[in-house]
């Protein structure tokens, strides 16, 4: 789960690392007000979505000001202004891709005089099991370039679990930044309470780009990305009462409800499958037949008529789905109860579109001719690879 800068600033300051002051603002009415309460002179009008990019992204609609979703104000007038022109726009950036994402909030925060700007992130490393930290010299808003075209500017490490965090890991990190003087204490702070909350919060990607030194020679946190754990949610409460709807796919909140594990992809072939092994072999076999998917979905060890329906709902809710498949092994579950649950959700669902069937396990033959005699216009299949070639065959002619 992804939350707001803002919202991540929040936690950063309550665990005493720099960032600057700012108000968040939802309704246009309300920027002048919030602009007002801050000193000056410099306001800095930052859109709130769930992506990255948003200083040399775009919007979609002219009358939202040509300079993207991340602009310098110099009166609390023009910051009022600004935000009233991004508020409810869409803005276009790297990440969004090309449909771009609605701004329904806004951060105004008090501008910096920026010196330099660096990259640092603290992130999982799957292939140590352990955390490592990322920094660079080369911060900002082309980090992406620097990855690819300098990769020796940046500096990767990982902490050992057992130790923990050390004075000497947040050093590292400083004089790789070539910081100086009491820059470096400050600096090895910063890194240990952002290591403290990474582990507290059970986050998986913490993001700050850039992390400046300012004028005055002081270091402070411009820009903050925060990504968690969600199977960790449920024992942070504060962290999920953070979550805005409105950034989640519609169709991954429906499952989520339902106790469906589903991701949207972006082929044409919906699945439907039982334990993610299965349904990992499924996308595979899809794509090795020459289309692709359009989503994982595994609906879990029992599954019900109502989740059948449920998550037949969601996927053909998906106007790119082009066909079906569903391959369910009947264990626990016979594939008899699996096939009237299938049949079930397709009349009350309805079905546009071809849909294959593959069950096995027990009582398997029972399901097969279910499906059969149910007069529906259900394709029945006898392996794995039948199903694969039955459905792309279907879709693609
Ligand atoms: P994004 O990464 O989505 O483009 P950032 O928050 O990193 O958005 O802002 C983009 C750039 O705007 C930063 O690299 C920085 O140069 C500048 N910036 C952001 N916040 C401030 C601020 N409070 N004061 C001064 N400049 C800022
Ligand atoms: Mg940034």
């Amino acid at each position: 789960m992804n939350i707001h800068e803002y919202q991540a600033k929040g936690l950063l300051r309550d665990y005493g690392v720099p960032v600057s002051a700012g108000r968040v603002v939802l309704r246009a009415e309300d920027a002048k007000t919030a602009a007002g309460e801050m000193d000056g002179p410099l306001w800095v009008v930052k859109a709130q979505i769930h992506a990255g990019g948003r200083g040399k992204g775009h919007f979609k609609e002219p009358e939202a000001g040509e300079k993207g979703g991340v602009r310098l104000a110099r009166s609390v007038e023009e910051a009022a202004e600004f935000a009233r022109q991004m508020l409810g726009r869409t803005l276009v950036t790297i990440q969004t891709g090309e449909q771009g994402k609605q701004v329904n909030r806004i951060y105004i925060e008090d501008g910096s005089d920026i010196d330099r700007e660096f990259y640092l992130a603290l992130l999982i490393d799957r292939v140590t099991s352990r955390i490592s930290i990322v920094s660079s010299t080369e911060g900002g808003m082309s980090i992406e370039d620097v990855a690819h075209d300098t990769p020796e500017k940046i500096l990767t490490f990982s902490i050992d679990p057992a130790t923990g965090f050390q004075d000497f890991h947040g050093r590292r990190v400083a004089f790789g930044l070539g910081l100086q003087g009491n820059q470096i204490k400050q600096c090895v702070g910063i890194v240990r309470n952002l290591y403290k909350l990474f582990v507290e919060k059970d986050m998986d990607m913490l993001e700050i780009n850039p992390f400046c030194v300012l004028k005055d020679g002081s270091l402070k946190l411009l820009d903050a990305k925060m990504g968690f754990d969600s199977n960790a949610l449920y024992r942070h409460a504060d962290i999920l009462a953070l979550k805005d709807e409105t950034e989640e796919d519609p169709k991954e909140l429906a499952a989520q409800k339902f106790d469906l594990n589903y991701v949207a992809l972006d082929g044409e072939i919906g699945c439907m499958v039982n334990g993610a092994g299965l349904a990992m072999a499924t996308m595979d076999i899809i794509k090795l037949y020459g289309a692709e998917p359009a989503n994982f979905l595994d609906v879990g060890g029992g599954a019900t008529k109502e989740k059948v329906t449920e998550a037949f709902k969601i996927i053909t809710s998906d106007p790119n789905v082009k066909g079906i498949l569903v391959n369910i092994f009947g264990g626990i579950m016979r594939c008899d109860i699996i096939a009237e649950g299938v049949l079930a959700a397709v009349k009350e669902v309805g079905l546009k579109v071809p849909l294959v069937v593959r069950l096995e396990g027990t009582n398997v033959e029972l399901g097969k001719d279910i499906i059969r005699n149910s007069g529906l216009n259900v394709i029945a299949a006898d392996n794995l690879s039948d199903a694969a070639q039955k459905i792309v065959k279907a879709v693609k002619g």
